[in-house]
């Protein structure tokens, strides 16, 4: 269930209508689709035999660190935006972190 107040989804709407106009990286196509969940303390990742639970991780294209999985993908060809590849290091630094 969903407890974001509807003033807040309103808002989150409005801050990401400008996400509409993005192109995708691989394809150009502008048929993004714009995700976001809120976790509260929820996530886990499996990375490499590990699993990791915690915040969501920042610098891997998925969200910023918070609770909130947050990421877009190309409705087209399936790229998730963003900038890839992602560093060994900063994968490793992000589960670790959670551990
Ligand atoms: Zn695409």
């Amino acid at each position: 269930m969903c407890l974001m107040p509807k003033q807040q989804i309103h808002e989150s709407y409005k801050r990401n209508k400008e996400d509409l106009l993005l192109t995708c990286k691989r394809c150009q196509s502008t048929r993004i689709i714009g995700i976001n969940g809120h976790t509260s303390d929820c996530f886990s990742l499996v990375y490499g035999g590990k699993e990791y639970n915690g915040y969501v991780v920042a610098n891997m294209n998925i969200g910023d660190g918070g609770d909130d999985v947050e990421f877009k993908y190309c409705a087209d060809c399936g790229q998730i935006q963003g900038e890839f590849p992602i560093k060994e290091k900063t994968i490793q630094d992000e589960i670790r972190e959670g551990l």
